[in-house]
């Protein structure tokens, strides 16, 4: 069956838009943490919005899965096709469809397909003396349609939102190929429900995302970059406010980083830390003015609240040395062993408290757990990741349902969320009925239902499996 469908397929598209050999596909079936292992009859590269319309299309008469995938650097197993799936379907990878289409002065917008990488998309704003806010330790593979897929944060949520704020129209494929396109420039829009806005964040259930119009921004011209080593959370939470109350959207990112983060990270790194402490917040402020005065009022905020534990970057080097830190934290902990993830955000002033609260919850049930803890504190998201100090194996996968039973039962408990940037996949959708209600389940599923009737996109992710 597989081979007739290949048959067919070759017949629909250019030879060089599709991939069988099993040595190449399978890097495509695993996903960047290694967890997940699908196994597909072939990719599809398309280099064409057409090329998608027609691969849907067929598929969508042939009930054939489809796995949409852009750079694979998502964490929820959401871009390797489902075990129920194995070698049913296709992935339909959008790399090649990754062209700039225009760019506005006027409206400050860009319009780009959506398997351009991050970093070319960014770079490409530069030359043209604008600014595109969104920024991932991974924005060297992702690409701009796994962001919207995702709804993706990173670390100028504080100043510019999540990728949602940034897209002003998309184009998509339905799973029946239809193709529906809203590139609009426009940064006002009233007219009736809006459904692009419904397929940013359902991470390749609903659509194949193949371009969107995004917002453009003033370059920021001055950039101050500081490094702050507090007592404690409490003490972190603080330092937001004061800075808030003066800076307020000059904040571009406030990341913390516990001291055990930061240690592994140096270590990694080769890098000293800069400040001792059991808590860091790395804090970056930025101004669309040149040479605008951000120092003074930093030092003498940081002085009224005895924030001295600081370092303050005087150079594009110290800048980087200090970027390097945070931004190495995944991968070092990679180098250390498997851990249990969590993507978590719970509301600021509620932080201090859930910390504490799990952690003795954690040590009690696993005495041997130790809490790798970074992340956005900006906008209250937090990279939560539970060692077990005696199995650094895939072993510690066994206790993953208790340690998770632990912590989104904290995390619902303080009002919080189980997926604040990372989506939902197929790591997570057993616990979306407990952060959804169930008119918003009923909801979800109807979208599901009219766009993907045959249930074809992105098997057995986001909404609850069943088999
Ligand atoms: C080192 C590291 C750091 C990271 N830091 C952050 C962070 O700070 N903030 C954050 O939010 N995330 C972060 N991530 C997670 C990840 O990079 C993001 O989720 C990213 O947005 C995924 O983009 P991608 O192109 O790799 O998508 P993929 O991983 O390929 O896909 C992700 C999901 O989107 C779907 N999808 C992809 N492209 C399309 C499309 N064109 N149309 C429809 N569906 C599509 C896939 O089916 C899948 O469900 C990090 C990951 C790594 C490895």
């Amino acid at each position: 069956m597989n081979s007739q469908h290949l048959q067919q397929l070759k017949q629909i598209i250019q030879p060089n838009e599709i991939i069988t050999d099993p040595d190449i596909t399978k890097a495509y079936c695993t996903d960047q943490r290694g967890r997940y292992h699908g196994e597909v009859f072939a990719v599809v590269q398309p280099n064409t919005v057409i090329s998608i319309q027609n691969i849907m299309r067929y598929c969508h008469q042939h009930r054939i899965p489809v796995t949409p995938q852009g750079g694979n650097t998502g964490l929820c197993g959401g871009a390797t096709p489902h075990i129920s799936v194995n070698n049913q379907g296709i992935i339909l990878s959008l790399a090649k469809l990754n062209r700039l289409r225009a760019l506005s002065y006027e409206d400050n917008t860009i319009t780009v397909e959506a398997g351009m990488v991050l970093a070319d998309l960014q770079a490409t704003a530069k030359r043209a003396g604008r600014y595109f806010p969104l920024s991932l330790a991974s924005e060297g593979s992702c690409q701009i349609g796994g962001n919207i897929a995702c709804n993706a944060g990173g670390l100028n949520v504080v100043r510019y939102g999540t990728t949602r704020n940034l897209v002003l129209g998309l184009e998509y494929v339905l799973a029946n190929g239809e193709m529906v396109s809203h590139l609009t420039p426009l940064h006002k829009n009233t007219s009736g429900y809006e459904m692009y806005q419904q397929i940013i964040g359902s991470e390749g259930t609903l659509a194949i995302i193949t371009a969107a119009t995004l917002k453009l921004f003033a370059p920021p011209l001055t950039t101050l970059t500081a490094w702050v080593g507090v007592e404690n959370i409490q003490s972190a939470i603080q330092l937001l406010g004061a800075l808030k109350n003066h800076f307020a959207e000059c904040i571009s990112s406030f990341e913390l980083i516990s001291a055990q983060a930061l240690s592994l990270s140096a270590t990694y790194s080769h890098l000293q830390t800069p400040t001792e402490s059991d808590w860091h917040i790395l804090l970056e402020l930025t101004d669309s003015i040149p040479e605008q005065n951000l120092i003074d009022p930093l030092i003498s905020i940081l002085e009224q609240g005895n924030w001295i534990n600081t370092v303050i970057a005087q150079s594009e080097t110290d800048r980087s040395h200090l970027w390097t830190l945070r931004e190495n934290i995944s991968e070092a902990q990679r180098h250390l062993g498997a851990s249990i993830k969590h993507d978590i955000a719970v509301p600021i002033e509620k932080i201090a408290e859930f910390i504490e609260d799990c952690q003795q919850q954690l040590h009690q049930a696993f005495p041997q757990s130790q809490t790798m803890l970074f992340g956005h504190l900006g906008d209250g998201s937090l990279h939560y990741n539970v060692f077990i100090s005696n199995i650094l194996n895939s072993e510690v996968y066994q206790h993953e349902e208790s340690i998770n039973k632990i912590v989104y039962e904290s995390v619902l408990k303080y009002q919080g969320t189980i997926a604040a940037e990372h989506g939902i996949g197929q790591l997570k959708n057993q616990w979306l009925p407990r952060i959804r209600t169930q008119t918003e389940m009923n909801w979800m599923r109807a979208q599901k239902q009219q766009l993907d009737p045959h249930g074809i996109l992105n098997v057995g992710k986001v909404l609850p499996f069943q088999s």
